[in-house]
């Protein structure tokens, strides 16, 4: 049985290429509870969400990840999230069901872009690129040879059951080995002896069939494309899917729309429902709940609606 709602790091001892390998499987399917993606959608947005855990493990970081696509194309809008204890969420918006699987078919001309925020939004990096490439893992690639990162690889597969990747990262230097305070049982080689190891791993990733990732267990997996090397696998995370919605959010978003549009939709409907486009949970408001809702909001902002 291979590994199921984790995530695993390894770490070549001869070389510094680290990796990591994630599978979602119950985490993925409650993420598409009540939701009814065309397969083709699906699937990239797995894709997304997999390779979402994948680069926020790589970073040092409080905070989400989020890995986002826009386009001219029938899905106009994916969005994946990770946040640094590894908890997924994420969403695709589309105006009609795509023709093919790649890209340029689900998304048309449009970017993808990757953003890094602190808990408290105190700080935020972002890099975009434009879309290219027949999946994500091609358009990734292109993010990290454009962007002044690490060498960085990703194999992502995503089907209805499950949605996985793996990703291999050329290190600078020793800092991982330093920084978790494994001593490195040998000596660094000679810097074209890394580029080498570092083609090679590359190539061997490419020889790894979505099946074999999703179906196979992490420690195959390794044996099965770096059975030359020595891989030094560590311990397992979980990941999990959760939703950052909160009825308090909900109450922010209604206020800011102002008393008179909410009233309006209450007089329409009866009562105001939110649905968060992540998980799909309804957040309900009656007639006293929507009064309540405008009775504590600031006298200056009150007098304002009234008019
Ligand atoms: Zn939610």
């Amino acid at each position: 049985m291979h590994d199921r709602d984790c995530l695993h790091r390894f770490l070549f001892e001869h070389y510094p290429i680290r990796g990591h390998i994630v599978h979602l499987d119950a985490a993925w399917r409650a993420l598409l509870e009540h939701r009814d993606y065309p397969p083709a959608i699906r699937d990239t947005l797995g894709e997304a969400v997999a390779a979402s855990v994948l680069l926020a493990a790589t970073l040092k970081f409080d905070g989400t990840l989020s890995l986002q696509m826009q386009g001219q194309g029938p899905m106009h809008l994916m969005l994946a999230q990770c946040s640094s204890e590894l908890g997924v969420r994420a969403v695709a918006r589309y105006r009609e069901a795509p023709d093919g699987r790649d890209l340029a078919a689900l998304s048309g001309e449009g970017n993808l872009t990757v953003t890094l925020e602190n808990e408290d939004l105190s700080q935020r990096y972002q890099g975009v690129v434009p879309l290219s490439g027949e999946r994500l893992a091609e358009c990734l690639r292109g993010y990290f040879e454009t962007s002044e990162q690490l060498p960085t690889r990703l194999w992502l597969h995503a089907t209805d059951k499950g949605a996985s990747g793996l990703l291999l990262q050329r290190l600078s230097d020793d800092s991982v080995h330093t920084r978790t305070g494994i001593k490195r049982p040998f000596e660094l080689p000679e810097r074209d002896e890394i580029d080498d190891a570092w083609r090679r791993v590359q190539l061997l990733g490419d020889t790894l069939r979505g099946e074999e990732l999703q179906t196979l267990s992490d420690r195959d997996i390794l044996r099965r494309l770096f059975a030359e090397d020595d891989v030094r696998l560590f311990q397992s995370s979980p990941v999990y899917f959760r939703c950052r919605c909160s009825r308090d959010r909900v109450v922010g978003m209604l206020r800011s729309l102002g008393a008179d549009e909410i009233r309006s939709v209450l007089a329409e409907r009866g009562e105001v429902e939110v649905r968060c486009d992540f998980c799909n949970r309804a957040y309900r408001f009656d007639p006293v709940d929507v009064e309540q809702l405008f009775a504590t909001t600031p006298a200056a902002d009150r007098s304002e609606t009234r008019h």
